[in-house]
Formats: C-alpha cells, structure tokens, sequence
C-alpha cells in the first residue's frame, strides 16, 4: 500500500504529538479509489477466512469498512455512537473511551444483525490505543461470534493498541504503520522505511 503512505506523507497533517489528520481522503472527505484499493487489499488478506460480517464503527470505518463487505461480499454493520428512535431497542452495547475527542461513549448494534454462527472482521480507519477493538469485540463476544481479526488503514505504531490487541489473540492487519511522526516539519516514519 504504498500509495497509501504517499498520501499520508503529502496530506497528513500531525497535530501535537500523537494524532493524525488525514481530513482530504480518510476522516472527512473522502477518496473512493483509495477506499476500493483498501477494500481489495483487506478482502486478499482475510481471504479463506470464512467471513460472514464487517463490522465498524461510525462514522470513519465505514467507508473502508463498505468495500471491504463489497469484495468478500458480505454486510456491512456498524455500531452507532448515538442512541435514536431509528436503532432497535435490543442491542448488544460496550462502552468506548475516545482517544480524540476524550471521554466515554456507548456503541451500539442491533442484536438483528448479529448472530453466535457470524464470523466477523472488524474494520476501522486508525489503530491507537485499541480501546475502539475492544469495545467491538465486546460486542462479537456478546453475540457469540468469532472473529477473524481487524483490517486497520493506519496504525500508529507508537502506542500501544497494537500490541494489546495482537496479545489477545487478534489478527491485526495494518495497512500503513506509522513509528514514529513529529508535527514541526510534519515528518512521518512507517514501519518498513530504510534508515
Ligand atoms: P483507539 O480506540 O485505538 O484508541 O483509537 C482509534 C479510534 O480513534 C479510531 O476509530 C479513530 O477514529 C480515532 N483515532 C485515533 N487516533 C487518531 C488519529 O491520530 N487521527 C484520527 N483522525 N483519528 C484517530
């Protein structure tokens, strides 16, 4: 994926130590012909894997998370932020502390569209702390699913979620890892970079 890592180099922007914003083709507008290359590229590698479900959260992962379900043909769920009148009033909830925003949140999916014979992916556009997979796999594990791991877009592999989720036994697939990005001259490092 190394078009990936070219558009994050030119386009990314660090803010502080720790957060990347990739706001031109990731977190708000949006880049169909990466997502489809992502969608393709996470499809290879879980391929054989006998997936039955994507699942993401709103509203980043779902544009990977969408072609993703498209090349292994199957749905796409993704677990909402907000209680409404539109969400079925049986789901399955786990709480979420947000690495952006601060704070706790409850995500939430209809027990509908989850079922102890789903085997599920997980997808989402950034890997920090990994408090979002945990709050998925609360979930799968709510709904008696199994899990085939997680698709990330871009890890970053300076904190610690990686390695937290690795160790639970989840196969975690990043497209992008970053090491090491500094915001005075917008540096990034990937892992996989000579020198
Ligand atoms: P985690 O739960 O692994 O701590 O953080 C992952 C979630 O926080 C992702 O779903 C993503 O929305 C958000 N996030 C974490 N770090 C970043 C970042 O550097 N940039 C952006 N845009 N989102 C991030």
């Amino acid at each position: 994926m190394d078009y990936l890592k070219n558009m994050i180099r030119s386009q990314g922007r660090v803010i502080g130590t720790d957060v990347l914003k990739v706001d031109s083709f990731l977190n708000h507008q949006v880049d169909p012909h990466l997502m489809e290359g992502i969608g393709r590229e996470f499809a290879t590698r879980f391929a054989g894997e006998k997936i039955t479900k994507v699942l993401t959260i709103e509203s980043s992962g779902i544009a990977p998370a969408l072609f993703t379900g498209l090349f292994l043909d199957v749905p796409v769920v993704f677990a909402k932020k907000t209680a409404s009148r539109n969400l079925d009033e049986d789901t399955f909830q786990a709480p979420v502390y947000s690495f952006t925003r601060g704070g706790e949140y409850i995500i939430r999916v209809s027990k509908r569209y989850l079922h102890a014979d789903d085997r599920i992916l997980f997808i989402d556009d950034f890997l920090a702390q990994g408090r979002a997979l945990v709050g998925l796999l609360d979930i799968a594990n709510q709904a008696g699913a199994s899990v085939a791991g997680a698709g990330i877009v871009i890890e970053k592999g300076f904190q610690d979620g990686g390695k937290r989720i690795r160790e639970m036994g989840i196969r975690v697939e990043s497209l992008a890892i970053i090491t090491s990005m500094s915001e005075e001259e917008s540096r990034i490092q990937f892992s996989g970079d000579a020198g």
